[in-house]
């Protein structure tokens, strides 16, 4: 089975994370101190990366900048760099935690014509792929299972992103920080 990259099936995975306490999931998790619970694995000074507690596939995560806004040329020099330079870090993450023979990466922009459904707050998906991968969900199906390997996900990448120059730990459950300005890998 050929695999490609199918951005349009996050769609619902996206909406089944819509809190109808927030007006935007994304401004409360950037705002909120419960990093573990949440899945957010890493912050830098102007962006995060979220885990997508409903994988493409495992270690599937979102890098999402701080401002809250759908149009990608309304982000700032600072912004952009910062966002970037996290994405990069995504990537060694993924890789030294997971060992993905590849990546998939994007943005959904344009709302349900993209096949995105949080259009207002743009972000980034990275998706860890293996050589004959298929997609997760039909393949565990379970529930616990994947509640269970996204856990270990948020562990295995938690770890890698504390492994790398330039990152320190600041408590057991919170999100690794990244020093600013962003330093080599
Ligand atoms: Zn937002």
């Amino acid at each position: 089975m050929e695999s490609v990259f199918a951005p349009w099936r996050i769609e619902w995975v996206e909406r089944e994370e819509q809190n109808p306490d927030a007006d935007c999931v994304f401004c409360a998790f950037r705002d909120a101190e419960t990093d573990r619970e949440n899945r957010v694995v890493a912050r830098s000074d102007h962006a995060f990366v979220l885990l997508n507690n409903y994988p493409y596939s495992p270690g599937h995560v979102m890098v999402i900048p701080h401002t809250h806004t759908g149009e990608y040329g309304a982000l700032d020099d600072e912004t952009l760099l910062d966002h970037a330079r996290l994405k990069q870090r995504a990537f060694d993450a993924l890789e030294r935690g997971l060992s993905p023979d590849g990546f998939n990466a994007g943005l959904n922009l344009g709302g349900k014509a993209a096949g995105g459904s949080i259009d207002d707050h743009l972000h980034t998906h990275v998706v860890p792929r293996w050589e004959g991968d298929t997609n997760f969900m039909p393949v565990v199906g379970d529930t616990q299972v994947i509640v269970e390997a996204v856990d270990d996900s948020y562990d295995r990448i938690h770890d890698a992103f504390a492994e790398q120059d330039g990152t320190s730990v600041v408590g057991a459950d919170a999100a690794v920080r990244v020093d600013a300005p962003p330093k080599g890998l």
